[in-house]
């Protein structure tokens, strides 16, 4: 029997990881309109992984995912080395500290409060007004190149395609199947949609009349900062404050605000101001002064209204199915989400013993209110 033809709007990680995932029981084409996928938020990430995330339902796929990033499948390059992270705080912010450990120490258990030597001789140049911090040596440092290439690979030993600089601009229903007309005049037809559009994929949903999910991309600002010595073995820190990360990137350092601005779907650009304030912020928390930045960007994290992501068939179009609406943790879960993706396009359902909750991913919890 014929595959079912799926058509995947996307390739960022969503949607590479999707479709390799799927590959395998799909004729799949993953449409891009970039000229190269990643372009987006998926390429201007800090590619942390971490057990615990802002939703339970978040902390749990990604301990489900570990497993693929320490052990990639046949075809796939190294995906993932260790990453330490300091959840640090000054004295005055200590409960800060207290409540991190009270929150997150049974599901963490490896979590360690580090003396002021550990923190020194882990970040030299961390402001000794920080004399608090937390260890979790338990992360990894993601590679989102080899990652994606590992997909794209997969895809196409499975017969997939994977074309760039296809934009979508018009999706009809005709009889039982999509047709799909782009920005380069091509035309394609498909059984099932995947919609892996990040932070437009409530246009995309539009475009096909399938009612939207209510997503809001949110603009975050990034820089490299070069700290004029070797940093390549220092831990990345948190502020446990929520308003700065530093993780080393090669012999630089890239260092977030973690801001959150509401944001047009964009080929986001960082402000002035935001890049200022994260300077600001980073010499309040290191020894440092910064002339200028090596180089500064911004990325969009698209969230709905309970931050947990979009997986499955949209209502009331069924063959419409969504893969969206990962805000900061797209990456780190992706080994897990891009199989319940598979397994749901296949069977619309999936093992008991995944212990997945579907209403907790569905489209249809956003799209009845
Ligand atoms: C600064 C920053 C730091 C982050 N840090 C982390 C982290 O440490 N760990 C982590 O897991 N996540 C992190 N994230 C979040 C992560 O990057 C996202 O969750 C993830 O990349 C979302 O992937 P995506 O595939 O949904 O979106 P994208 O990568 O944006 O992919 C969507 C694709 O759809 C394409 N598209 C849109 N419209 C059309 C159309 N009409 N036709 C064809 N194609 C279309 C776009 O061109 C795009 O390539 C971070 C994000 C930012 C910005």
């Amino acid at each position: 029997m014929a595959k079912a033809r799926i058509v995947v709007i996307g390739s960022g990680i969503a949607g590479l990881s999707t479709a390799a995932a799927a590959s395998e029981n799909f004729e799949i084409t993953v449409v891009e309109a970039e000229i190269q996928g990643g372009y987006h938020s998926s390429g201007r990430s800090a590619t942390i992984f971490q057990k615990n995330f802002e939703t339970g339902l978040i902390s749990r796929m990604s301990v489900i995912s570990e497993n693929f990033f320490l052990n990639p499948a046949n075809g796939y390059e190294q995906v993932a080395a260790p990453l330490h992270r300091l959840l640090v705080a000054k004295s005055e912010e200590k409960h800060l500290l207290d409540a991190y450990l009270t929150r997150w120490s049974d599901s963490l258990p490896w979590l360690r409060v580090i003396s002021n030597q550990e923190i020194a001789e882990r970040f030299p140049i961390l402001n000794n007004d920080y004399a608090h911090a937390i260890l979790d040596d338990d992360c990894l440092n993601l590679d989102i190149h080899n990652l994606l290439d590992g997909h794209r690979r997969k895809i196409r030993t499975n017969g997939g395609v994977v074309l760039n600089n296809y934009r979508l601009t018009d999706i009809q229903m005709q009889g039982r199947e999509w047709q799909l007309r782009f920005a380069n005049g091509e035309l394609l037809t498909a059984d099932i949609v995947v919609n892996a559009a990040g932070a437009w994929a409530d246009q995309i949903a539009e475009l096909a009349g399938v009612q939207k999910i209510g997503i809001q991309p949110k603009r975050r600002t990034a820089l490299l900062i070069d700290p004029n010595q070797d940093s390549r073995n220092w831990s990345t820190i948190y502020k446990l404050t929520n308003d700065l990360y530093i993780k080393p990137e090669g012999s630089l350092l890239m260092v977030s605000p973690m801001d959150e601005h509401d944001s047009p779907p964009t080929d986001a650009q960082p402000e002035m101001m935001d890049v200022a304030i994260t300077v600001e912020r980073f010499e309040e928390l290191t020894t440092m002064s910064v002339e200028r930045p090596t180089r500064t960007w911004a990325g969009l994290r698209s969230f709905v209204s309970d931050r947990n992501p979009v997986i499955g068939y949209g209502n009331p179009e069924r063959n419409f199915f969504w893969v969206a609406a990962f805000g900061g943790s797209g990456i780190l879960t992706s080994p897990c989400y891009s199989e319940v993706a598979a397994k749901l396009l296949q069977d619309r359902t999936v093992p008991e013993h995944w212990n997945i909750d579907l209403h907790e991913l569905s489209p249809e919890r956003l799209q009845n209110d």
